[in-house]
């Protein structure tokens, strides 16, 4: 039996770019089959699309015997498509992921199957070497992002790390193994171990519509990612109650120092002011990253499933069969 590439396409209202990527990823079968006699199966996973999306990969997978898709019920994020699309790709021997703009070209997966298979790495995953086309702002958030999870989280998280990447299937069952709400791939990924190569390439432009990403759902992504990696913070938290105890240690003696010394001139009410807002805005803030994981406890105690899908075809080599 041949070699099978599990292809995982997460897409969100993608409908102009699947077509394209569709004549790409089956060019790239033939070449696939021809140089490595390996079979790819792609897997469409639609995260709640109000396009036609869910059509178009519907049709894909009724075209073509080994595409599968999988549509969920609403929009549950780019972390829950990518691991319904692992769940799915389990039973393949390579497991990769892809965007569906076209930012990622597939036809590097050409070189990344060969050093995966000739070299002794678990996973060859990608970073682009700019960020070219990116809003400026953008760019200077990701960055500081990158400098401050890897200075406080036990993970190292490459800056301008790419989702696309070729697993194992051994690597990939480890990464499903971790089956936390809160996902944030890009750290997981790294936690699981194994060896990675990483290879640079150039950042492309998205062919068409525009990033599924507003500026608040990055910076939630970014805390989701720091919280999830690292306690850093309620560590910081501490320190600086710590601080501020020694600092009022210090006043209470100066000032009772004071009073014996020279008695007591009532006086000085607006700096009392000004330690009460200060202390009170550095207590709202401790409580607030306080806050913050305990969300992250709740929403993991609830339990909720991490994506639900109400339409999906799977096609795997294993059985060569249809589910659902
Ligand atoms: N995506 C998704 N769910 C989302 C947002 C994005 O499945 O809630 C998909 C999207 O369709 C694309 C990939 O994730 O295939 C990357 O998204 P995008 O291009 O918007 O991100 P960027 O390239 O700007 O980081
Ligand atoms: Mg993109």
């Amino acid at each position: 039996m041949s070699v099978s590439l599990s292809i995982i396409v997460p897409c969100y209202n993608e409908e102009q770019n699947l077509n394209k990527l569709w004549e790409r990823l089956n060019k790239l079968k033939k070449i696939f089959k021809a140089t490595y006699d390996v079979e790819i199966y792609p897997i469409f996973v639609d995260d709640g699309s109000s396009d036609e999306t869910h059509n178009i990969i519907k049709g894909f997978s009724q075209r073509d015997e080994h595409t599968s898709f999988i549509s969920f019920s609403k929009n549950f994020g780019k972390e829950a498509a990518i691991y319904a699309g692992l769940e799915a790709a389990i039973t393949g021997d390579y497991i990769t992921i892809i965007d569906a703009d076209l930012q990622d070209p597939p036809e590097l997966l050409l070189d990344m199957y060969k050093m995966i298979t000739s070299e002794p790495y678990d996973c060859i995953a990608t970073r682009r070497t700019d960020r070219k086309g990116e809003p400026i702002i953008r760019s200077w958030f990701a960055r500081r992002f990158y400098k401050i999870i890897n200075k406080f989280s036990n993970v190292e998280i490459v800056d301008g790390a790419r989702d696309f990447r070729l697993m194992t299937k051994q690597m990939t069952e480890s990464v499903l193994q971790v089956s936390e709400r809160n996902r944030f791939s890009k750290g997981i990924f790294s936690w699981v171990g194994y060896k990675t190569k990483w290879i640079e390439y150039e950042n492309l432009q998205r062919n068409d519509g525009s990033s599924k990403w507003s500026f608040f759902k990055l910076t939630s992504y970014a805390i989701d990612g720091i919280v999830a990696f690292s306690t850093f913070p309620l560590t910081v938290a501490a320190i600086i109650g710590l601080f501020f105890c020694f600092l009022a240690f210090a006043f209470i003696f100066i000032i009772i120092a004071r009073t014996l010394i020279f008695g007591d001139p009532v006086a000085g009410w607006p700096s009392t002011i000004c330690i009460l807002l200060l202390v009170s805005g550095v207590q709202m803030f401790c409580i607030g990253v306080l806050g913050i994981y305990i969300s992250k406890i709740y929403s993991e105690t609830k339990a909720r499933p991490i994506y639900i899908a109400k339409d999906k075809v799977i096609k795997n080599k294993i059985d060569g069969g249809t589910h659902e």
